[in-house]
């Protein structure tokens, strides 16, 4: 891996967030400002080929990135603020198993999007109920 892509890397691991390439390419360019938009890009890219980092799609029409060893985790995206909430939920895991293998198939891998709006009245529970990663357990 050239020095670039290895800075490139390095952002994407310290992201605690999920970037998209703009946001990348901010965020490297100021520890190297030798990095083009377009070494982001092909370095996602590659890094995508080799499972280090995972794509993911929040609606909006950009991609979105985070790391692999961030672990097997879920998205819930507020659609009116575009806030995204990570939670882990063991039971969606072995119910995805059993349709996989009704129909014939090992499930080999599997991702959830989930779209919604927050309930009138709830309030915000940051911090409650989250792992050490702060991944919320449901
Ligand atoms: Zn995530």
């Amino acid at each position: 891996m050239t020095g670039q892509r290895r800075v490139i890397a390095h952002v994407l691991s310290e992201a605690d967030d999920h970037p998209d390439v703009e946001e990348l390419y901010r965020r490297a360019s100021a520890l190297d400002n030798r990095i083009s938009v377009a070494t982001v890009y092909r370095t996602v890219r590659l890094l995508e080929e080799r499972g280090i980092l995972e794509r993911r799609d929040f609606g909006g029409g950009r991609a979105r990135y985070e790391a692999s060893e961030n672990g097997c985790h879920y998205h819930l995206i507020d659609i009116d603020s575009g806030r995204v909430i990570e939670f882990e939920n063991e039971e969606l895991v072995s119910l995805l198993s059993q349709i996989a293998k009704k129909l014939g198939f090992d499930l080999v891998s599997h991702r959830a999007e989930l779209f919604g709006r927050a309930e009138k009245g709830a309030t915000a529970d940051e911090g409650k109920n989250t792992s050490s990663e702060g991944k919320k357990s449901v």
